[in-house]
């Protein structure tokens, strides 16, 4: 569409907006013609947490990232607009990020998703990449870069997440602290600026740009595609997980495992907290378990832990599995787990990194999928990690919580701190002043995700309300310095605690906001900035 014409059908779209109730102002779809403007949708007012329901005033399915830019610098030169904008991958947000009330959500899903993989050949310098659409799924690009014995490196626990949409918080999961999170293994991306701008950018191009929007909460620009780093796939993996009934010697164990990134590939864990959440914590393992403690005998531990851990096969389908198996036991034998607690078994490489959308299908069928989500994320420093899981089971109750409590180590060097994304320093004991500037910064950080549904037939709008005021009690409570905590995919109510949130990053953070979104267009549903006029 030519630029003239697109402006007048957006002038008729903002004077609508700025006259009608947000169900009004759109007559059909079809007045927006090929700029492909839809009605409002349920799907743009809701997202996986079923908490936040902002409705939209209308949803643009780009079909090229000229359409954002377009929309974008119509929004920014027109001041009499108070029109926000959202992109919006699969809304698998909790507190709804991607959404924005009587705003534009942008779907990213319909630009069109061609993925394309240059193999590097041997001798040939430089990396394997795969430059993907900021819509497309990360399964998509496994499954494409299977085709060439490639994958990316860093992933989520789960693969129907955008690209986009996990590139703007972080992408974390058991290879994290091998790899990095998602966002330490981008080599380029194209962003649409909250000023309407396409630009390329990398370290090395437009370096502040890139770096603003990686962990950005989508607050600097709407990422079209990017180059994500890719390295030979493995066949096979042997997945392990191990038993602990002491949570310092699980730590222990866990923060041994990712010292040993020459032979361990992945390291998760979670917290047992009962006999359910044994056998379907969020992944139940292909394996018979015969561990089965009693949480209620007298003398028995309340809690029980568990190690999750993964040895890559590079040999090809059919092939023994003798060397991983010595690998496993070598490590098996520097680890502390309950007596024979341990257990393993051999999958494909695309099965385990999928694993859990086997559970999603198993709770869709069961109506356990589509309902509220309360979840909590928190980046724990070491020196905080023992007195916040105290806290924690301080707090729920272990016969109520339905989900899975992960919890494992990540390095601190992985992460490039001129990107967006924030970890926490350390903690600082009753007495000790909490510095400044220059900060001591811990190495080892945990990630404790408190993942659990609130079934409706179960739990009334007052039981979800009880759930999401005990997150508020523990985030406020470990954000206090003497657990130093802070949120993973955040969620805050104030200015001062987004600013908290950030620390000494809070003024370069508003300085980029200054640069890239001046107007505060782009993802109001973060609740981070006002848009200005
Ligand atoms: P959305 O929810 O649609 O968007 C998230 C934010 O990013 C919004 O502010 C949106 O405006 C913005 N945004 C979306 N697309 C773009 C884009 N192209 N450019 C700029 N901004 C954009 N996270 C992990 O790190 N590790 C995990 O293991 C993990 N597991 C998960 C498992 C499940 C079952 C679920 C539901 C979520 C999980 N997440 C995990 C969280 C996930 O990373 C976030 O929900 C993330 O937002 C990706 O979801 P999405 O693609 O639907 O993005």
């Amino acid at each position: 569409m030519e630029f003239p014409a697109f402006v007048a059908t957006l002038n008729v779209v903002l004077v609508l907006l700025a006259l009608s109730s947000p169900f009004e102002f759109i007559q059909s779809p079809t007045d927006f013609g090929p700029l492909n403007f839809l009605q409002t949708t349920n799907d743009a007012s809701e997202d996986f947490g079923r908490i936040v329901f902002n409705t939209p005033s209308a949803v643009l399915r780009p079909q090229s990232p000229t359409e954002i830019s377009q929309l974008l610098k119509f929004l920014s030169a027109s001041s009499f607009s108070k029109v926000t904008v959202a992109a919006k991958g699969v809304g698998h947000s909790i507190h709804g990020q991607a959404q924005a009330l009587n705003g534009i959500v942008v779907e990213m899903g319909s630009l069109p998703s061609a993925i394309k993989i240059h193999k590097n050949g041997a001798g040939e310098p430089g990396f394997s990449y795969a430059d993907v659409s900021g819509g497309s799924l990360w399964v998509e690009l496994l499954e494409e870069s299977l085709k060439h014995g490639l994958a990316p490196r860093s992933w989520t626990d789960y693969l129907y997440l955008t690209v986009g949409g996990t590139l703007s918080n972080a992408g974390i999961s058991g290879q994290t602290f091998k790899h990095g999170p998602q966002i330490s293994n981008v080599l380029e991306m194209d962003v649409v600026t909250g000023k309407g701008d396409l630009v390329t950018c990398s370290p090395t191009r437009s370096s502040e740009l890139f770096n603003a929007v990686l962990g950005g909460l989508g607050q600097f620009g709407i990422i079209t595609s990017a180059r994500i780093l890719l390295q030979e796939a493995p066949e096979r993996v042997k997945w392990v997980r191990a038993f602990y009934d002491d949570f310092d010697v699980f730590t222990k164990d866990q923060e041994a495992l990712v010292s040993m990134a020459d032979k361990v590939d992945y390291v998760e864990g979670f917290i047992v907290l009962s006999e359910q959440s044994l056998h379907s914590s969020f992944v139940a393992f292909p394996s018979n378990l015969d561990f089965a403690p009693d949480f209620h005998a007298e003398g028995s531990p309340a809690v029980y832990y568990c190690i999750e851990f993964v040895v890559h096969n590079q040999k090809q389908t059919g092939e023994s599995d003798a060397e991983e198996d010595q690998v496993v036991e070598d490590i098996a034998k520097l680890l502390n787990f309950i007596p024979s607690r341990i257990y393993s078994v051999s999958v494909s490489y695309f099965d385990f990194l999928n694993r859990v959308r086997m559970e999603e299908l198993s709770l869709k069928s069961r109506g356990l999928w589509d309902v509220s989500h309360p979840w909590l994320n928190m980046f724990v420093p070491r020196s905080g990690i023992k007195k916040f899981t105290e806290l924690l089971l301080g707090t729920i109750s272990p016969d109520t919580f339905e989900g899975p409590i992960l919890i494992y180590p990540i390095l601190r060097h992985k992460w490039n701190s001129n990107t967006s994304a924030v970890l926490p320093t350390r903690a600082y004991g009753e007495e000790e002043e909490e510095e400044e500037e220059g900060e001591e910064e811990e190495e080892v950080v945990y990630i404790v995700g408190m993942l659990r549904s609130a079934n409706p037939s179960v739990c009334s709008r007052e039981c979800l309300e009880a759930m999401l005021e005990q997150n508020r009690y523990i985030s406020e409570a470990a954000g206090r310095s003497v657990i130093g905590a802070k949120q993973y995919l955040p969620h805050y109510a104030q200015e001062q605690q987004w600013r908290r949130h950030f620390g000494g990053k809070w003024g370069r953070f508003l300085a980029r906001k200054q640069e890239f979104d001046p107007l505060g267009i782009l993802a109001p549903g973060q609740g981070i900035f006002q848009r200005k006029y």
